[in-house]
């Protein structure tokens, strides 16, 4: 069994470290939220007074963050994480953030002598709860085969996308073509139900046919035609309008970094943040059929 730090322990991060607790590692936490905190110290884990009180002694280092600002603060700042971090242990940066920061801060971390790989998940807060996550990581070869046990611990998909950065390129790739998807799934049923078509009926037409994909296998946006999906239950999330946005944001900036066209994922971007501005940002990422709806 490893010992393990884990910072940030939000909706994804407190029941990814509660795995590793279940799975028997000696689990030290940190995070702003005492309440959060208490939670874990609860289920036997042991808690820190700072960031890098945690992480001192440990093998691995696990931050789950809200985004890049938090991240640099956290590794980067004044007294940052990278100064209490042992020479043998690795640093495993599971929050979605843009590649250059990503790649910025493991390059600060080699400079000092500390492997660190870029690990985003996706699946959820329900993922990260039932500890099915996929991980899409970017470090070197050898990292990557030692933290794999680790992440098998929270994920049942782990993944080597390349070097540092890579796991937060694949991460905005997927979620890139999911709004697309989302979008296009929603456009279709709304034009559907506009001229008379029942939408569950239309569902099954283009489940079986070339239109077929997983939003309307497991994630259908208009309301009543699947039973347990966020359209069903009020657009509760799931997955948030305002993190699909924040996702959609960052390819934008990988897009325009890299001079890739990007033409469906802009207008994607476009529609999330009208929506978003409309006051839904924390409804799931499916009610963009109800924006649809009232054009
Ligand atoms: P969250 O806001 O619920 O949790 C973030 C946690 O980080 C909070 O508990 C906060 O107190 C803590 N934190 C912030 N600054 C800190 C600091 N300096 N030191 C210690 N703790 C600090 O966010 P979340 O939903 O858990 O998401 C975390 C990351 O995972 C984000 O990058 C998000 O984009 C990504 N993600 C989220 C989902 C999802 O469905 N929620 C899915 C996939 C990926």
């Amino acid at each position: 069994m490893a010992t393990i730090a884990f910072i940030g322990l939000g909706n994804m991060g407190g029941p990814m470290a509660a795995n590793l607790v279940r799975a028997g590692h000696q689990v030290t936490v940190f995070d702003l939220m005492p309440v959060a905190v208490k939670t874990l110290t609860d289920m036997g884990a042991t808690s820190a007074a700072t960031a890098n009180e945690a992480a001192r002694g440990a093998a691995f280092v696990i931050t789950m963050l809200p985004a890049s600002r938090h991240v640099e603060s956290v590794y980067l700042g004044e007294g940052g994480l990278l100064a209490a971090v042992g020479p043998e242990a690795i640093v495993i940066d599971c929050s979605t953030i843009d590649a250059a920061t990503a790649r910025k801060v493991a390059s600060a971390a080699k400079e000092k002598g500390v492997v660190m790989l870029d690990a985003p998940v996706s699946g959820g807060v329900a993922g990260a709860a039932a500890g099915t996550l996929s991980f899409m990581c970017g470090g070197d070869d050898a990292a990557f085969a030692k933290i794999r046990p680790i992440l098998e611990n929270m994920g049942k998909n782990i993944f080597h996308a390349g070097g540092n950065g890579a796991g937060q390129v694949a991460k905005i790739c997927n979620n890139m073509l999911l709004s697309v998807l989302m979008v296009g799934t929603s456009e279709a049923l709304r034009l559907g139900v506009d001229n008379g078509l029942d939408p569950k009926r239309l569902s099954e037409i283009m489940l079986a046919s070339s239109g077929r994909n997983w939003t309307l296998e497991v994630y259908n946006p208009a309301p009543g035609v699947m039973e347990g999906a966020p359209a069903s239950n009020d657009y509760k999330p799931g997955f948030m309008t305002e993190l699909m946005l924040k996702d959609l944001g960052l390819a934008m900036e990988t897009a325009v970094a890299s001079g890739s066209a990007t033409p469906m994922g802009a207008l994607a971007r476009n529609l999330y943040a009208s929506h978003f501005r409309r006051g839904n940002g924390k409804l799931d990422f499916s009610s963009i059929y109800q924006y649809l709806a009232d054009q």
